[in-house]
């Protein structure tokens, strides 16, 4: 059991840190025993803690009782642990003194963190505020010059490191389907349903240069082939017979999605209303954000999208800065799919500072706006799905993958060996840490002139290899809400007690929850250039509606 002495201002991102690494935790009470006492204030706590870890950037107490010498750094800068980079966004303390670091400031090459021994207990400072960096990271979110780094998730996995590497059991339940390594959605943005409803507009226009002097340009610097260029010219030419229903569409690729996920269920996002830019953009922008199509005329596509197991989320147009839009835009497309719940997506990932609590107000289950639109990876530094701060129950299941930022001119512009390094790195990282991998593939990239078809089918091939649970967004939502609702209850005797409740989801069963203990190490105190250790675990699957008794020491 952890024992936490926060700032009285951090206890909401306290709350929310502690659903996302479900590990038994209380506030601190004295008098009662714990495993770990983590504090971000200034307290000197009674009790025999084996581990006691002291994060922020101000002197404390304690600080006079180790006697290590330290001076502030500048806020923004990254520290080193072990391989992985965690940006901090904070200001950092850095120990010049420390004899045993744990954590390196970059360029500095300073420890920012050092442990000690005092009498039995092993004392770890960290100069930064843990709970200050989640707050950030879930609100203000990182810049796209980090998006590659899971921070939040970093922060989560080397809090998890010092305490099972200091000889203490731990428990959790971790973000992981019981008989898979992660959840993958696969979402898809349907801004078009077809080239036919443009007929000559600057769509059309942007295709026909794309398609033939565009994708030439590509050929001769070696960014595209042949095969693509005939491909391209072939259904340039062919605008005609499409306009003349001769020709299949070739914007029209719901079917060629459904072939490449086979059975994985994936989520399509509609426009609730046609012709309607959303407020507050200026003629030009509006003309480009407004689309063709009304959902009423693609009530056939999502008939056959939801028997074939798809779920109908909402790409929302004013939905971002407005509850009354965002309750109609919900209820335009409920009428169509004749459900009771769904989640959205912005067109754009149109967002301000109040969205995430305007979308929750309008009624939606879930957003999935979070994500860059000029690269790839991790805006609030997670692949845990979240409840944003001031939401009654909305979650937020970040975008990490989008097909227009790996391939788009004027994006990364990535070649198909640079994209799969890319996405390999983030697949990696849910296989090792779990969470919810969210990819973008706009239906209508598997078509010319985009033809990203090819590359979509080896990303999903990669994930299915990586033992995913594929859920829908809804599924997924609903699968770490019964993680989230699962609790500890710690017995006099020390022993704790998990009580969860399976939950089901439009009548099918979800996979079940883990219950992971990790095997503690033996610790020695670290050396020169600190490593995080192999952590060794157990996973056993709960059962809905049991109560499990593990003692943790
Ligand atoms: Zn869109």
């Amino acid at each position: 059991m952890i024992g936490v002495i926060s700032k009285q201002d951090e206890r909401k991102v306290v709350e929310e840190f502690f659903q996302l690494f479900k590990t038994p935790w209380e506030y601190y009470e004295p008098g009662r025993s714990y495993d770990v006492l983590l504090l971000t204030d200034d307290a000197m706590p009674d009790g025999d803690a084996d581990l006691i870890i002291l994060y922020g950037s101000e002197l404390y107490e304690l600080d006079e009782w180790t006697g290590c010498e330290s001076a502030k750094l500048e806020a923004n800068g990254s520290v080193q642990w072990g391989d992985a980079q965690i940006p901090i966004y904070g200001e950092r303390r850095a120990f010049p003194g420390a004899k045993h670091p744990v954590l390196f400031g970059m360029n500095s090459c300073q420890p920012v963190g050092y442990e000690c021994r005092r009498g039995k207990q092993r004392f770890i400072r960290l100069g930064y505020d843990l709970f200050q960096e989640i707050k950030y990271l879930l609100t203000a979110g990182q810049p796209q010059e980090n998006a590659l780094s899971p921070t939040l998730d970093y922060h989560i996995a080397s809090l998890r490191d010092w305490i099972v590497s200091s000889g203490i059991p731990l428990i959790e339940i971790p973000p992981v389907p019981a008989g898979y390594r992660f959840t993958a959605c696969l979402t898809h943005d349907v801004d078009f349903i077809g080239i036919r409803k443009h007929f000559l507009d600057h769509s059309v226009w942007g295709f026909l240069y794309r398609a033939t002097a565009g994708t030439l340009i590509d050929v001769f610097r070696r960014r595209a082939s042949r095969k693509k260029l005939m491909e391209n010219v072939k259904a340039a030419l062919s605008l005609p017979l499409v306009y003349i229903g001769a020709c299949k569409d070739p914007w029209d690729q719901f079917e060629r999605c459904l072939e490449i996920e086979r059975d994985a269920h994936s989520t399509f996002f509609f426009i609730p209303y046609k012709q309607r830019p959303g407020q507050g953009f200026d003629r030009g922008t509006a003309t480009r954000r407004a689309t063709k199509y009304d959902v009423g005329d693609v009530r056939t596509t999502i008939q056959m999208l939801l028997g074939r197991g798809c779920e109908i989320g909402v790409h929302g147009i004013d939905a971002w800065h407005s509850v009354d839009h965002g309750r109609k835009e919900r209820q335009r497309i409920l009428d169509i799919t004749a459900q009771d719940k769904t989640g959205i997506r912005m067109h754009w990932l149109c967002q301000n500072e109040n969205t995430l609590q305007v979308l929750d107000q309008a009624g939606y289950s879930y957003d999935s706006t979070l994500g860059y639109n000029e690269t790839v990876g991790y805006k609030a530094g997670t692949a845990l799905p979240y409840k944003p701060f001031d939401t009654a129950t909305l979650l937020e299941i970040p975008l990490h993958i989008q097909d227009t930022a790996l391939f788009g001119r004027g994006r990364l512009n990535s070649s198909d060996s640079v994209a799969d390094d890319l996405c390999q790195r983030i697949t990696d990282h849910v296989y090792r840490y779990g969470g919810v991998l969210t990819v973008l593939w706009h239906q209508r990239s598997m078509g010319p002139e985009r033809l990203w078809g090819g590359y979509y089918d080896k990303l999903v091939n990669r994930i299915h290899s990586q033992q995913a649970w594929f859920a829908t967004a809804g599924e997924a939502a609903e699968w770490f809400r019964m993680r989230r609702a699962a609790k500890y209850e710690r017995g006099p005797s020390g022993a704790v007690t998990i009580h969860s409740t399976q939950v089901f989801h439009d009548g099918n069963s979800l996979p079940g929850l883990n219950v992971r203990r990790f095997r503690p190490q033996q610790h020695c105190l670290a050396h020169a250039t600190p490593t995080p250790v192999q952590l060794q675990y157990d996973d056993y699957e709960l059962q809905a509606g049991q109560a499990y008794r593990l003692a943790q020491a």
